[in-house]
């Protein structure tokens, strides 16, 4: 018998006549641990999270059936009923709200103040005690949130749907790229086995990435209350990942019926299917995690059309040329091609989708291994 539920929650309407729903599936009854919340579309143009899902689904739905799920499940599939609705110029833009402009994936409630006023008194020497006290303080404090509109009430259901949860996958992809993962420092290397069975060729470290997208708002608190409060132990009690499942075209069925598999064998790993508790050992890390300050943003210089000289995965070497950008009408002395060289060795994993530039337009991201940004500065791409 499946222990599936479904439950779908009505957002406030946006406009008259029109009311939008989040759905959510839970395998394992609501309060089980452990609990894993992963969820898809955020960003709601980014094509290759649905269809893990779909596979996921299939395979939870299989797992349920026999062996069983240990503790709770949750998946939100479409996680942007907002977005997936942004239709433009025949193309879904759903990285950005229509109604204001803001990333759907940036400024989520940041609760460590207020938690860190409602604990102080309160936590004591047992850890388990205070990862207990300290969800149920996050989940007052976001019931006590009010959202001013329907995307901050879509974010504000995500997280508490998400926040009391051990582990968050949010599954979103780049625009051409290699499989990347985004994490907390402070969350490293324990959390080594998800980049290893996702086969990650980048892991980016950052506790504070400044833009405080969705993982973060969900795992940093606990960072932060550890600084707060050195004389108590407070663990990082939440992994929280978003895991960029290539580009935005790579998608098959073969790939994403293996990155499902790989999401469970990783579940499996760590006790969420029952009598599969480290059954498996991970396969080796494919590269090693490099802090996500040390990202740089290969930028275009000038305007023009980009030619592309380093595919996704290539390694670079500082001053090797990435790309170039081409304008056909030379103006003045100025030369019609603009080679751009790295600036520090590392990896391109991830590089635009078409091939125009504007000044000051990222093409290409390469991980490198020396920090060029400071921690809390923003560290993401818009
Ligand atoms: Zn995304």
């Amino acid at each position: 018998m499946t222990t599936r539920t479904i439950e779908t929650h009505s957002l406030p309407a946006a406009g008259m006549a029109n009311t939008r729903t989040l759905t959510i599936l839970r395998y394992g009854a609501r309060g089980n641990r452990p609990k894993v919340h992963i969820q898809a579309g955020l960003h709601a143009d980014e094509a290759p999270g649905y269809l893990v899902m779909h596979h996921l689904i299939e395979t939870l739905d299989r797992i349920d059936a026999g062996t069983g799920i240990a503790g709770e499940i949750v998946l939100v599939p479409v996680a942007n009923p907002i977005g997936v609705a942004q239709w433009r110029d025949d193309r879904l833009q759903g990285r950005f709200s229509f109604s204001d402009g803001i990333n759907f994936n940036r400024s989520y409630p940041d609760l460590a103040a207020t938690v860190a006023d409602s604990v102080r008194d309160r936590l004591g020497d047992d850890a388990d005690a205070n990862i207990r006290m300290i969800r149920k303080a996050c989940g007052r404090a976001l019931d006590q949130i009010r959202p001013a509109d329907e995307a901050a009430h879509l974010k504000l259901k995500l997280m508490q749907t998400a926040h009391d949860a051990d582990i968050v996958l949010d599954l979103h992809c780049d625009c051409q790229a290699v499989m990347h993962v985004y994490i907390g420092t402070s969350l490293w290397p324990e959390a080594r086995d998800l980049s290893a069975w996702l086969g990650a060729e980048a892991t980016l470290l950052a506790d504070d990435s400044g833009v405080t997208p969705f993982d973060e708002a969900c795992s940093r608190i606990w960072w932060r209350l550890a600084e707060r409060f050195p004389e108590h132990p407070v663990p990082p009690a939440c992994l929280a990942a978003t895991v960029e499942l290539r580009g935005r075209a790579d998608l098959s069925h073969a790939m994403a019926a293996e990155d499902a598999g790989n999401i469970v064998r990783f579940l499996a790993g760590r006790g969420f299917i029952q009598g599969q508790t480290g059954s498996v050992d991970p396969p080796p890390l494919k590269r090693q995690a490099t802090p996500l300050r040390a990202v740089e943003h290969v930028k275009a210089p000038t305007p023009g059309v980009v030619v592309f000289r380093k595919q996704p995965g290539d390694e670079i070497t500082a001053g090797e040329v990435v790309a170039e950008v081409v304008n056909p009408l030379p103006s003045g002395a100025a030369e019609r091609l603009h080679p751009i060289r790295a600036a520090a060795d590392g990896m391109l994993f991830a590089r635009s989708a078409d091939r125009f530039a504007r000044p000051g337009r990222i093409l290409a991201k390469i991980a490198g291994k020396t920090p060029l940004r400071a921690e809390g500065e923003d560290l993401l791409t818009p």
